[in-house]
């Protein structure tokens, strides 16, 4: 039944798919086995029809944008892997102060950044090397460098467990939490609120803050950026440089010798090499400090 839906929808151009899809090709971990159907829809309304579908017929999905903060299983998934990457639109309305943008859920948010940049517009210097999209974003509170998504969001649109296409301005911010953090909710589009700014000083900020990222993280390999949540203060990579676990590996991978937050795959890791590790750190940072990390990264069981 499946393959009839989405052969029907392909023929019409609503979206594609691909059947036993590699998801290390698609995660930039760079690890996890292989998904039953990975499906990209093209439009907003065939990504609502998409999930209607999937709710009625009983098949499990989930819906992703970039996986730069995902974990695939090895053993794959079982169902449909949706990817938003094909929902770029962006409406911008000007007004004497700045500009209030409305995103598709698939834009990416360095693109965005790099849009209001060019468009003298400030408050979106800090998403410039985030390679998230701006859905991943918004369900994470991606942030950085003293910004966060929390700082400039106005309102979302979603689709709920019930099928029905909401807009919320209540967003229930915290550190890379929000409303829809463990929720079955859709995130359709969020918009934002942009300041008028001068485009040199936006420009010198975007390059200041990637200047920082490229000395301090190993920009260029694989891994999904921090791995353990900041809590109470306590910062993750601190008490891991502390315990001296810079270096430490299981199979491929790797905690960062440049971010000891960050855990890379130096080559041919598996999700359970990466799993291993996390286990290894907690552990040892429990042992050493008493504090339990808590991962930031999503967790994607096969079933
Ligand atoms: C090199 C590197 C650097 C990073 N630096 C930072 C950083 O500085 N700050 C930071 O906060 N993060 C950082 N990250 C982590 C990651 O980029 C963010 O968490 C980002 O917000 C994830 O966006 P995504 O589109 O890739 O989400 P995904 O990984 O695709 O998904 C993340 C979660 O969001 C859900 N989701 C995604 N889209 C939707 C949607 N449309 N509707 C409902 N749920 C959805 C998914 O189901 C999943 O649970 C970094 C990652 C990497 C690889």
């Amino acid at each position: 039944m499946l393959d009839e839906y989405l052969e029907r929808e392909r023929c019409v151009g609503t979206l594609i798919f691909s059947k036993n899809v590699a998801l290390s090709s698609l995660s930039t971990f760079g690890t996890g086995g292989i998904a039953d159907y990975v499906v990209q829809p093209c439009t907003k309304e065939s990504l609502i029809s998409l999930v209607s579908f999937l709710r009625s017929t009983g098949t499990r999905y989930d819906v992703f944008g970039n996986c730069s903060n995902t974990l695939f299983s090895d053993s794959g998934y079982r169902g449909a892997v949706i990817l938003t990457r094909l929902l770029r639109n962006v409406s911008l309305t000007r007004d004497k102060y700045g500009a209030t943008v409305t995103a598709l859920c698939g834009v990416s948010l360095p693109a965005l950044s790099e849009r209001a940049c060019r468009e003298s517009l400030s408050g979106l210097e800090f998403a410039c090397s985030i390679p998230a999209t701006v859905g991943g974003a918004l369900y994470m509170n991606a942030g950085a460098y003293g910004g966060c998504m929390a700082d400039v969001v106005l309102s979302s649109q979603y689709m709920n467990a019930d099928g029905m296409i909401m807009t919320t301005r209540d967003h229930l911010f915290s550190y890379r939490h929000s409303c829809y953090s463990g929720s079955n909710d859709v995130i359709l589009e969020c918009t934002i609120r942009l300041s008028n700014g001068d485009r040199d000083t936006i420009k010198s900020k975007i390059l200041d803050n990637k200047e920082k990222r490229n000395a301090s993280q190993p920009v260029g390999q694989k891994s999904a950026g921090s791995v353990f949540k900041r809590t109470d203060g306590i910062i993750p990579a601190k008490l891991i440089d502390e315990a001296g676990l810079k270096g430490l590996s299981v199979g491929g991978a790797s905690v960062s010798e440049k971010h000891a937050g960050f855990i890379i795959n130096k080559g041919g890791a598996s999700s359970s090499d990466i799993l291993s590790l996390i286990s290894v750190v907690q552990d040892r940072i429990y042992s050493e400090f008493g504090v339990i990390l808590t991962p930031e990264i999503k967790i994607v069981p096969e079933h």
